[in-house]
């Protein structure tokens, strides 16, 4: 793994504020869409201000190794956040730590007010506030994440190539990693607690018909365990039987939960509550608009988070000349 020089970094972007109340744009979320959002408001002449309630680069700085971003064939993701971090820092945009607790989008004058208790005004908004992973809570996930255990296939999935893999859930997401995952794998079990697929009935069928996918049905994963790494799973059947198999990795596909709660009453969301909006991140709010996992789109990925950003970015300086 490449050196962490990731907690070094951006301490000089961690300034207190009050100079700051006033910005063209202000960002919330700090992971690859927000940075490269900023970056973009940034090179455009734009002031921008990002804030961030965790750590700055979003849920990539759990990934030990990423393999699809263009033009760095292998690079963990603290490293792969920081650069982005220092690049738009080096473009003068600025990063509070703080999260945004309230929100207001009326008319040109948007703010929003955070946990701490101060209020920023921006004349545009770009939400780029992420996802977070739904957990199967059993014994054994935490301690094997990142070392077996993975929430994303098309991500990880080639790291497992020729070995026996476990996915779990019912939807969709399970439906089509499983069949990523037999098309890389030597063997992949199934896993879901019904008898029935939630995932549409095409993707169901293929599954079915793929010679190395096993399913195991009304089954619960319970335990994960392994010598530093996975190496087997114990599932617990409906019936009350149980099953031991060895995996050398479990992908967790049992859905993503939008951070969008605050926008709940605000704007529209769509049932899963992503924010409905286009490649361009327009939203149905004037001044208002979304980059990232966190809008409707098909594949949740770094380089559609960095492209949202960037169009995002462009949208909001679109708005500003018009107004
Ligand atoms: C373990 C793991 C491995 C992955 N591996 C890969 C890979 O190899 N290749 C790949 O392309 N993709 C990978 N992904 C997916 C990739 O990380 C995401 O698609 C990408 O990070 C999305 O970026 P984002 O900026 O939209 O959202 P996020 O990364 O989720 O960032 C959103 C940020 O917003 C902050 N935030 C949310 N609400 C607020 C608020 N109210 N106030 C302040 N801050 C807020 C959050 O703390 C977070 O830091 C992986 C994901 C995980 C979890």
């Amino acid at each position: 793994m490449a050196s962490l020089n990731f907690f070094a970094v951006p301490q000089k972007s961690i300034r207190k504020v009050q100079s700051y109340m006033n910005k063209d744009v202000l960002i919330i979320g700090g992971g690859i869409a927000g940075l490269t959002a900023a970056l973009y408001a940034q090179r455009a002449g734009l002031s921008s201000v990002v804030f961030e309630k965790n750590v700055c680069g979003g849920q990539i700085v759990q990934s030990a190794e990423v393999e699809n971003y263009p033009g760095l064939p292998s690079v963990d993701g603290p490293t792969l956040a920081t650069a982005v971090w220092e690049q738009a820092c080096g473009h003068g945009a600025e990063v509070i730590f703080d999260e945004a607790a309230a929100i207001s989008l009326d008319g040109q004058d948007k703010s929003i007010t955070t946990f701490s208790g101060d209020t920023y005004h921006g004349k545009a908004i770009i939400w780029a506030g992420g996802v977070k992973r739904r957990l199967l809570g059993c014994e054994g996930e935490n301690r094997f994440t990142g070392k077996g255990v993975s929430y994303c296939a098309t991500c990880d999935g080639a790291f497992f190539k020729g070995k026996t893999v476990a996915v779990v859930g019912g939807g969709n997401t399970a439906l089509e990693d499983a069949l990523v995952l037999a098309k890389l794998c030597e063997k992949v079990y199934l896993i879901h607690r019904r008898d029935t697929f939630r995932g549409e009935a095409v993707l169901a069928e293929a599954v079915k018909k793929q010679s190395n996918i096993e399913l195991v049905l009304n089954a619960q994963v319970k335990k994960i365990s392994g010598e530093g790494k996975v190496s087997s799973i114990d599932v617990s059947f409906t019936d009350g039987g149980s099953r031991s198999i060895e995996v050398s990795g479990v992908f967790v596909a049992i859905g993503l939960i939008p951070d969008t709660k605050l926008l709940e009453g605000i704007i529209e969301l769509d049932d899963a509550g992503y924010i409905p909006a286009g490649e361009e991140g327009v939203t149905s709010i004037p001044g208002f608009f979304v980059a990232g996992d966190c809008r409707t789109k098909k594949l949740r990925q770094l380089i559609t988070a960095a492209s949202d950003g960037a169009n995002a970015a462009q949208s909001a300086l679109e708005y500003l000349r018009s107004i």
